[in-house]
This record gives C-alpha cells, structure tokens and sequence, in this order.
C-alpha cells in the first residue's frame, strides 16, 4: 500500500510530498500511525548543509518530534499495546555504552541516529521506531500539543537543569531567540525558578509573544541590548544567558550580557561561536553547548504537560501543505511551533 511522506531527495532543493511503501516492523521495531509531527529550525539547518558535508542518507523522510499511535509490533515487542498514543524520543542511541547506560542517548558514545535525522522520520503517515524504549505514552494529551515536547521542550529543559542551582531569587536570565524552542524556555524557567526573564528577538510581534509566554522583559535584538541588561541588572550583567540562535552576533550579545561569574548555554546551531578569552570576556564566565536531553526527562516534561506547567504554541498544517510550513519557518511567521497534522 502506497502512503505519503515529505522527503528530503536532492541536496539543497526543498524536500518533495511522496508515495512511498507503507513501512512496516522489523523484529523488536514498531509501526506508529503518525498523528502529529514537529518542524525544527534543524531541518533547514540539514537543508542548508553542502554535498560534502551531508551526513544522512537520501532519500529521508523528515520529523524528529513524532507524535503517533501504536499500529503494529513487530516481532518480540512488549511493554506497549497496539492503540496506545504515544511521541518518541528521538536520540536513538546505542543502548549500551556508559552515555546511554547513564539515559544520555543524547550523548551516545557510538553516535545517535534520529528519527527525520538518519532515519526516516514522523512527516508522514506512518513511522518506524527501532525500540519500544523509545516510546514514551501520553495518555489523554493532545498529540498536537504534545509532539513537540520531544524536541522544543526537551532541549530548553535539559540546557536549563544544567544551571538550575544558579537560578535563585533575584537573579536574571536572558534568552536569545523566542521561537520553537525559546517559547517553551520562558514558560520553563517561569515554572522551574524564581529568576528575571528578559527575552530577545526581532520585531514587535515576537516580542510580544516572549511577554505572552512569560517574559518579564522583551527587548530588539541589537547590541545595544546588552546595555539595557547591565542597566536592569544594576551593571553586574544577566546570571545566566541562553542562546537560541547560534550566530555570531548572538554570540556577541551573550559575552556582553552575561555578568561576572556567569554562564552561557549555547543551544542555537546558527553556526556561530562565542569567543571567549580571559581578557575579553567577563571573569569566571562558563560557557558550554547543551545537545536535546535525557529520556527520563522527556518523561518528566509530559508529567509537566499534563499538569498544565508547559504548553507549547502551535500552528497546524495538513501534510499536504508542509512545504508552506516550511516556508512560514523560515520566513519567522510561526508562533511558537509549525505541527504537521497527516
Ligand atoms: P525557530 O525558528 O522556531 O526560532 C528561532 C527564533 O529566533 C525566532 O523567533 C527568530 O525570530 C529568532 N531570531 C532569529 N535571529 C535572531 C537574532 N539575531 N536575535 C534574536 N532572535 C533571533 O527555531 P527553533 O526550532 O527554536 O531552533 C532554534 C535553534 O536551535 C536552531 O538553530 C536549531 O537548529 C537549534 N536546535 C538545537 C538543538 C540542540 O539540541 N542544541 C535542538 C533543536 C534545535
Ligand atoms: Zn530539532
Ligand atoms: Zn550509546
């Protein structure tokens, strides 16, 4: 039976709608009908990769933050039951070495594969899954809401529990980009701390989404932000700075904003670096990359969810209209986060 699937086939042209083979389950695999699935800013990251750099194979269905239900086990598969709503956990590791023994798939010593990143993804009908550990059940949740927990929310809330001790009362915190993932990082550091929210993003509407969604401050990202932060922060600049972008003038912006002894986390995979020296930046600042998150903490997100602490903003589009999904992305017209609903 032929299904439909968005398909990244030729490098740097726009991914194609495309019959393909209803996929079906290996041995220890499991086929989940897709009933919801996530655009990423990472897609068009992958988009914008050169022939020799790509590193996936071609063709690839897209989607990394699947939302589905279980429609057939393959051979051996227990611990769910075929009807069962579940989203996936995309760091699909390799079980076994200390990283994934430690629950950092993420982290995979032997290099993770995700689902829309090296395998066939969730912008389609149907979608494979390589491990019933992967599956992580929602119940009565919303799929829509709560596909992208696995990847907007999931990546905010590991990069944020890693500075959770700095984030104490009276403290500030910026975030560089309010899209996808900066939405959800407001809400989180709203729900997980006492601390000063100041958002930074381009233009009017977005700025009023960042206040929307929980910042106490919105403010034009331009370097002459930085100034503004300091001025807030009675000169010692923010405690702690996430950037969402990844380009080097974000890059910039954080060193600038970011105060003695302070800490920035780069998310953003704009390609862009912070350039630290002992000299040119403030003393004591650490700097680190923070890469998705941890399966148990996807769990504790939909615990999150279903008690109402996050929520994440979508926009809708049937499959059939992905690539104006994909164009509303990258021209900055979502809200939050762009949902492929099949
Ligand atoms: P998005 O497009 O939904 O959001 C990006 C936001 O940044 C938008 O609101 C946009 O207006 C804003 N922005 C653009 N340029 C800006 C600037 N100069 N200053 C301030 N704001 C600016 O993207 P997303 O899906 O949230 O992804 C954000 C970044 O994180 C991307 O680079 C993506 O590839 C990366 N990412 C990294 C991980 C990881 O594990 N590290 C995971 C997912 C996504
Ligand atoms: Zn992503
Ligand atoms: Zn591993």
């Amino acid at each position: 039976m032929d299904v439909k699937a968005l398909q990244y086939v030729r490098i740097g042209a726009k991914p194609e709608l495309r019959e393909v083979d209803k996929p079906s389950p290996g041995a220890g695999e499991i086929l989940l009908k897709i009933t919801a699935s996530g655009l990423c800013h990472s897609d068009e990251v992958v988009m914008s990769y050169p022939e020799d750099v790509y590193p996936y194979p071609l063709p690839m269905t897209f989607g990394h933050e699947p939302a589905g239900v279980v429609a057939e086990l393959g051979e051996g598969v227990t611990g769910v039951d075929v009807g069962d709503s579940v989203i996936v956990y995309g760091c699909w590791g390799c079980g076994v070495c200390a990283m994934c023994a430690d629950g950092s798939e993420n982290l995979c010593l032997r290099g993770m594969v995700s689902p829309g990143l090296g395998r066939d993804g969730a912008m389609a009908e149907y979608m494979i899954v390589d491990d019933v550990r992967h599956l992580v059940p929602i119940g009565d949740l919303d799929p829509v809401r709560a596909a992208s927990l696995t990847d907007a929310a999931l990546t905010p809330y590991q990069a944020i529990k890693k500075v959770l001790p700095r984030l104490v009362g009276g403290t500030t915190t910026v975030v560089i980009g309010a899209g996808g993932l900066g939405h959800v990082a407001i809400q989180l550091l709203r729900t997980l701390t006492p601390t000063r929210v100041v958002a930074l993003d381009l233009g009017d509407e977005k700025l009023a989404f960042a206040r929307e969604m929980g910042a106490h401050e919105a403010l034009e990202s331009k370097p002459e932000a930085a100034d503004r932060i300091r001025e807030l922060t009675g000169g010692r600049g923010a405690d702690v700075v996430f950037d969402f972008v990844g380009i080097d003038p974000t890059g910039d912006l954080a060193l600038k904003s970011v105060g003695v002894g302070g800490a920035v986390v780069l998310v953003g995979a704009g390609g862009g670096t912070v350039k630290v020296g002992l000299m040119s930046a403030p003393f004591d600042v650490q700097v680190s990359t923070s890469l998705w998150g941890r399966r148990k903490e996807l769990l504790e997100l939909v615990e999150m969810a279903k008690r109402g602490d996050v929520s994440i903003e979508t926009k809708t589009y049937p499959l059939d209209d992905a690539l104006r999904a994909y164009d509303d992305l990258h021209e900055g017209r979502v809200r939050g986060r762009g949902v492929i609903v099949p």
